[in-house]
């Protein structure tokens, strides 16, 4: 298994950039195994009948990476080539994120071998649905809390909770989260992800002296996270000059229209050939000048190629590992690039997830102010935190963030203690 693991690549990164936080912090031998090895790898069948009467089996992943410091998690993503290997690299990556802030979480990460492009929404709903029922053994509002990520939505885990509540014999809501509002979701859950990363490249130019009404960014995913991010920073007076997505990449001088945007991508399925920018290519809209970058969508994107071409100030990063270590090494060698880690910086979604997951346990719903205030003042602390320890120790801000989480979870486990 270990061999396996570190075959795939996204894993083999997680457990590199592990390796060298865990040097830093001389953790000894067995701190090493015991935090670096996920808990549970499940993996099931997940048969579906489509809708032309032909019946696929699709494979379904979650892992929980580990389950000391409460229950694990962590988002559920339905993309063809997801595999296990990089479902734990995401539960780990999952682990450190909630650590870090502070959230009783550890990390879990699910995924499913689909195209949700490609399926009707009776297909993804069955999908969906007998996923969850596979899952029943392994979940549960103290044991695994599932939520959306790449490919998935408040929609899917309605479905969720649906199959969840149908097989328990009453509404269990706390089993996801980022349900819809109507189905005891959050407020200003939709929003979060987007909304932090927004918030901490805002801050990242407060540090550097960049004011942000005369800023510029380029957002790469038009997701949730991607348009969040674009519609947070455009309140900010930031200009949002391109964006990226699967259909291609638009650029517009003078600040896109994201409302007509988000239209026009809802319309056609994607960011092409919109009437009020011109089209770019994607992969040089990576290296277009601009304050702030924020890859929000795939991970691996920031590569031994692009690194040394990047222009921007802050590279924000919205997507789960979207910087390879090679890539890491040369944006830190160049040392003008500030790096808002993943673990920091897309940590808005599982906050509010925990914000959700509370309101759940206490039957109570919480106003979006109240989401949005608690939001900020947590991840403030979180970046405050990160931003001390890195200059306290001269490491760059991923290693800190990142060494801050282990710490948090490997002095848990030696305080517990191994069984037997
Ligand atoms: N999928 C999101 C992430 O990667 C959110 C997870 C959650 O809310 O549990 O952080």
């Amino acid at each position: 298994m270990r061999s396996e693991l570190l075959n795939n690549p996204m894993f083999s990164m997680a457990a590199t950039q592990f390796d060298g936080v865990a040097d830093f912090l001389e953790l000894n031998d067995e701190l090493r195994e015991r935090c670096k090895w996920p808990k549970r790898l499940i993996t099931v069948t997940v048969p579906v009948r489509h809708d032309d009467g032909t019946t696929r089996v699709y494979f379904g992943h979650r892992v929980q990476h580990h389950l000391t410091r409460g229950p694990v998690k962590g988002g559920l993503r339905y993309s063809p080539d997801v595999d296990l290997g990089e479902v734990a690299a995401l539960a780990m990556w999952m682990n450190w994120k909630c650590a870090l802030m502070n959230l009783p979480f550890g990390g879990g990460k699910g995924g499913i071998n689909c195209d949700p492009r490609a399926l009707s929404t009776g297909e993804l709903e069955r999908i969906t649905r007998r996923f969850t029922m596979e899952m029943i053994p392994f979940i549960g509002e103290d044991i695994d809390v599932m939520a959306p990520d790449m490919g998935t939505n408040e929609q899917t885990m309605a479905w969720m909770v649906d199959t969840y509540a149908t097989h328990a014999g009453h509404l269990v809501p706390g089993i996801v989260t980022g349900k819809p509002l109507c189905l005891q979701g959050s407020a200003g859950r939709t929003r979060a992800t987007g909304h932090g990363v927004a918030f901490l490249a805002s801050r990242a130019l407060d540090k550097l002296g960049v004011p942000i009404g005369q800023a510029t960014a380029v957002v790469q995913g038009f997701g949730n996270v991607g348009l969040h991010t674009a519609l947070t920073l455009s309140s900010y007076g930031v200009k949002v000059r391109g964006i990226a997505d699967i259909t291609g990449a638009v650029w517009n001088d003078a600040g896109l229209d994201l409302p007509q945007l988000s239209a026009h991508a809802r319309d056609q399925g994607g960011v092409r050939g919109f009437s009020g920018a011109d089209a770019i290519d994607p992969a040089e809209l990576l290296c277009q000048p601009c304050d702030i970058l924020a890859p929000a969508a795939a991970g691996m994107v920031i590569t031994q190629e692009n690194a040394p071409k990047l222009r921007c100030k802050v590279l924000a990063e919205g997507a789960n590992g979207p910087t390879t270590p090679a890539a890491d090494a040369i944006l830190n060698e160049r040392g003008d690039v500030f790096i808002i880690p993943d673990v920091l910086c897309n940590a808005g979604g599982v906050t509010v997830s925990y914000f959700e997951w509370v309101q759940n346990l206490q039957r109570y719903q919480w106003t979006e102010r109240e989401v949005i205030t608690r939001l900020e003042t947590q991840m403030e602390a979180a970046f405050t935190r990160v931003l001390n320890f890195a200059e306290r120790f001269r490491l760059p801000i991923r290693t800190a963030a990142q060494a801050l989480a282990v710490k948090t979870v490997s002095d848990v486990k030696a305080q517990r203690g191994m069984f037997p």
